[in-house]
């Protein structure tokens, strides 16, 4: 390949989301990352997609979760038309309940900002939660559910399909791939870098870079003199396995959840654990992700767990993603620090990513998610 147009540095969800858009929008793209693509946070999250409310939100951060809920169905029909590739999306609807007064009262807060955002929200009675869900009777008739919610456009996708479709259409979209290649340091010169060098000091020139190695992002602005907020978030992750799916929609209460995939498999999370760069999974933990999920799914108590891993979320200091050009660096961008919702908003992240780096009108004010804001 001659010099791409776009050298991406981090192939998880954000980096070969944002192939994808360039690629089809007749770009030269080169991905690079230390290991295989895909294999990171984007591969040990669920999936989740939340749902949002109408085309109406004020705030950069709602405009492009409305703009990601809106793309997800279009995406998953393109990359299944482009690679046979099923990524799993599917609009199952969310639970949310409540098993304490405190955890009643929260909820309900949350509810009312989401009412507000004018998101479909049913409130459930015990008879139908059963109704719905005959898998959680028993949690319906202990007494102990204080609240239970339905929002009926809460979806999901199983992300490690959604990886693989993702790279097969990079792919035959002609986007090349320096696996294994550890990025280490740039090469600047007059306020534009040149080249990103790696570990074994192989060079990779651009005409521009973008910067979307999740947590390990601020690693890669530390050369480039950028300070920011980005740090790795562990969770860690329980999935059973169950002759069928006992339940259709996804369950959530406080941080923790539990998703149903459609093979029976059944994923429940998570931790959010500052522990720096590591990702063991820690047998007490384990146990109490299981033990929530079998209180909430009685046929869990009967299914046997087939995994367990953990993941390294990309967290930031405000909450709010880096999205845009880097300082004083004209062909530098950043997109990452997703924290807990990168699967979700990576189309919406290419979207507007890919018209930044095109010189066209981003159409979403990237201004909060400025990269140089420490
Ligand atoms: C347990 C768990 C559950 C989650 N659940 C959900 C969910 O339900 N919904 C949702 O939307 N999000 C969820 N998330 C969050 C989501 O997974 C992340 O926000 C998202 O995957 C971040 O994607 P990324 O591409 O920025 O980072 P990553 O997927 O971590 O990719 C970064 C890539 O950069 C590469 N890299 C790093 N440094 C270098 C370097 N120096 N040189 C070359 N390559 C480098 C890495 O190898 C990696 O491939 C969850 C995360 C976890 C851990």
């Amino acid at each position: 390949m001659t010099t791409p147009d776009c050298l991406i540095i981090g192939g998880g969800v954000i980096g070969l989301s944002l192939a994808y858009d360039l690629a089809q929008h007749g770009l030269r793209v080169r991905i690079v990352d230390r290991q295989e693509a895909g294999r990171e946070a984007s591969w040990a999250g669920a999936g989740i997609l939340p749902a949002t409310g109408p085309d109406e939100a004020h705030h950069p951060l709602d405009q492009l979760r409305v703009l990601s809920y809106q793309l997800h169905p279009h995406w998953a029909a393109s990359l299944f038309e482009a690679t046979g590739i099923d990524n799993g999306y599917r609009q199952c609807g969310g639970i949310y309940l409540a098993r304490s007064h405190g955890e009643a009262a929260a909820l309900g807060g949350l509810i009312g900002l989401m009412r507000e955002e004018r998101i479909a929200i049913d409130r459930l009675t015990p008879t139908m939660l059963i109704d719905l869900e005959p898998a959680l009777r028993p949690l319906a008739e202990s007494g102990y559910l204080r609240a239970a919610y339905r929002l009926p456009t809460e979806s999901q996708l199983r992300n490690p399909d959604h990886l693989q479709a993702l790279l097969k259409a990079t792919r035959d979209l002609g986007v090349e791939f320096s696996l294994g290649t550890h990025i280490a340091s740039f090469e600047i010169e007059q306020g534009q870098v040149r080249a990103a060098l790696s570990e074994k000091n192989e060079r990779l020139p651009a005409q521009s870079f973008c910067l979307t190695a999740g947590a390990w992002t601020r690693q890669l602005l530390e050369p480039l003199a950028l300070p920011n907020g980005i740090l790795p978030v562990k969770g860690q992750m329980v999935m059973f396995r169950c002759q069928r799916p006992p339940l259709q929609h996804i369950l959530n209460e406080g941080p923790r959840y539990v998703v149903p995939r459609d093979d029976g498999r059944v994923l429940v999370g998570s931790t959010e654990e500052e522990v720096g760069f590591q990702k063991q999974t820690t047998p007490d933990t384990l146990q109490e992700l299981a033990e929530f999920g079998r209180q909430l799914v009685d046929p869990l108590h009967a299914a046997v767990i087939e995994k367990s891993w953990a993941g390294l979320r990309p967290g930031s200091f405000d909450g709010l993603p880096y999205l845009g050009q880097a300082p004083n660096l004209d062909n530098v961008y950043v997109a990452a620090g997703h924290f807990r919702n990168g699967l979700f908003l990576s189309p919406a992240t290419a979207v507007v990513m890919g018209r930044l780096i095109r010189g066209e009108n981003t159409q979403i004010d990237l201004s909060p998610f400025y990269p140089g804001r420490g």
